[in-house]
C-alpha cells in the first residue's frame, strides 16, 4: 500500500494515523460489535463520541463558555444563507469584505434572500492580491455584522489581521481553522466546512456566541436555526455521525500527536515558507500575492510558459504528488498545505519543482 502526497484543496488529505485508527475501529468499535456508522446517534456510545469531539475542539481552540459549537451539514455554502437568516432577524443589512470567490458567494446568497449587502472593503481592483487594510474599511452604520473570508482557498489570499469593528464579526474559516491558535472571543460566528483541516466532507462546524442566538427570522426552518440546533446538541435530525467521529479523531491527533495548535502553526509556517521561497527563487514559477497576505494553506502558482502545465501535472502525478492543478476558474497550479500534509510532502514537491525547472524551464 502506498499513500501518495495529496495537495488537494478539499476534500483534502487526512492524517494517516487517523485513518489507521478508523480502520482498526471500522467493523467493531471498541468491542461493541458494530461500526460507528451503524450506531444510533442517540446511543450512549455515539453521544460519548460526539461530546468528546466537542470537548477536544473547545480545548484546542480555547473556545469561551459563552459560545455554542454546532456540528451541522450543508457545507460552508449553507452558512452563506444560515448566517443572515440567523443574525438579520426581520431584515437588515450586513457588511461584507470581498477578497475572492467564496466571499462573493456569501454576498450573493444573502442578497438572494432579500437581505441588504454593503461591501465594506474589497481587493477586486488589484485582482485579489492584497486584502484591504483596516484603515480603508468603510462600514455601513446600520449593518448588523461584518462577514469576511479568513483564507480565500482559490486565490490563496489570507487576512493578516482580525478586523477591529463595533459589530459582531462573522468569519468563513473553512480553509484555515485549526491551522494555528485563534482568539475565538473576537468573533460572533465562525464557520468552516470540514473537508480541509477538520475531517471528511459532510460536516460543517459553526461556533456561535450565545447573545446572537435570538436574532433569527421568524420563519426559519428548524434545521437552519442555530438556537434549535444548539438546544438539541446538533441533533434536531440525524447528524453526519461518521464524519463527526472522524473529526473527533483528527482533534485527538492534533492534541496528542502534534501537541496542539501552537505546534501545528510552527509546522505550517515552515511548510509555507519553504514553498514560497522556492517559488520566489525560481525563474519558472511565480505567485502574485502580497507577501503579508500569502496563504499558508493554499499556495497558487503559475508556470511562465502555460504549455508546460500539462507535462508538469503529469510528471508530478507520476512522482506521487497528487492534485496540484489549480481551481478550474483560475488555472495554473495550487498546492494546498493543510495540517495533514507532512513537511516531507512539501520537501518532495520543492525537489520535484526544481528538477522540472532544470529539465524543462
Ligand atoms: N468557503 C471557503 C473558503 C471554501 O474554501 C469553500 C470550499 N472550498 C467553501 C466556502 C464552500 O464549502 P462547501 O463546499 O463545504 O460548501
Amino acid at each position: 500500500m502506498t499513500r501518495h502526497y495529496n495537495f488537494c484543496a478539499g476534500p483534502a488529505a487526512l492524517p494517516t494515523p487517523v485513518l489507521e485508527r478508523a480502520r482498526e475501529e471500522l467493523l467493531d468499535y471498541q468491542g461493541r460489535g458494530l461500526s460507528v456508522m451503524e450506531m444510533s446517534h442517540r446511543s450512549p456510545e455515539f453521544v460519548a463520541i460526539a461530546e468528546q469531539a466537542e470537548a477536544d475542539l473547545r480545548e484546542l481552540l480555547a473556545v469561551p463558555e459563552n459560545y455554542k459549537v454546532l456540528f451541522l451539514q450543508g457545507g460552508a455554502s449553507l452558512q452563506f444563507s444560515m448566517v443572515p437568516m440567523n443574525l438579520l432577524g426581520k431584515g437588515g443589512t450586513a457588511n461584507f469584505l470581498y477578497t475572492g470567490i467564496w466571499g462573493k458567494k456569501a454576498q450573493t446568497e444573502a442578497k438572494q434572500l432579500g437581505f441588504g449587502v454593503h461591501v465594506a472593503g474589497s481587493s477586486e481592483a488589484g485582482g485579489h492580491t492584497e486584502v484591504p487594510a483596516q484603515a480603508d474599511l468603510t462600514l455601513s452604520e446600520d449593518a448588523a455584522y461584518l462577514h469576511y473570508t479568513a483564507n480565500e482557498t482559490i486565490g490563496g489570499l489570507a487576512f493578516d489581521y482580525i478586523p477591529d469593528v463595533d459589530v459582531p464579526l462573522v468569519c468563513d474559516y473553512s480553509s484555515s481553522l485549526l491551522a494555528e491558535p485563534l482568539d475565538v472571543s473576537r468573533f460572533g460566528v465562525i464557520y468552516a466546512g470540514a473537508q480541509k483541516n477538520i475531517g471528511p466532507a459532510g460536516l460543517t462546524l459553526v461556533l456561535v456566541r450565545d447573545d446572537l442566538l435570538d436574532r433569527r427570522c421568524e420563519r426559519i426552518p428548524g434545521l437552519f436555526d442555530y438556537r434549535a440546533m444548539a438546544e438539541a446538541g446538533s441533533m434536531v435530525n440525524t447528524p453526519p455521525t461518521y464524519a463527526w467521529y472522524l473529526a473527533g479523531r483528527v482533534f485527538q491527533w492534533l492534541k496528542h500527536d502534534i501537541g496542539g495548535l501552537e505546534a501545528m502553526a510552527a509546522i505550517n509556517a515552515r511548510k509555507a515558507a519553504s514553498l514560497y521561497a522556492a517559488i520566489d527563487a525560481s525563474g519558472l514559477y511565480s505567485n502574485p500575492i502580497a507577501v503579508r497576505n500569502r496563504s499558508r494553506m493554499n499556495v497558487p502558482f503559475v508556470l511562465a510558459d502555460e504549455r508546460l502545465d500539462k507535462p508538469f501535472l503529469a510528471e508530478a502525478e507520476e512522482a506521487g504528488l497528487l492534485n496540484l492543478k489549480g481551481h478550474r476558474s483560475v488555472g495554473g497550479m495550487r498546492a494546498s498545505l493543510y495540517n495533514a500534509v507532512p513537511e516531507a510532502a512539501v520537501e518532495a514537491l520543492i525537489a520535484f519543482m526544481a528538477d522540472f525547472e532544470q529539465r524543462r524551464g
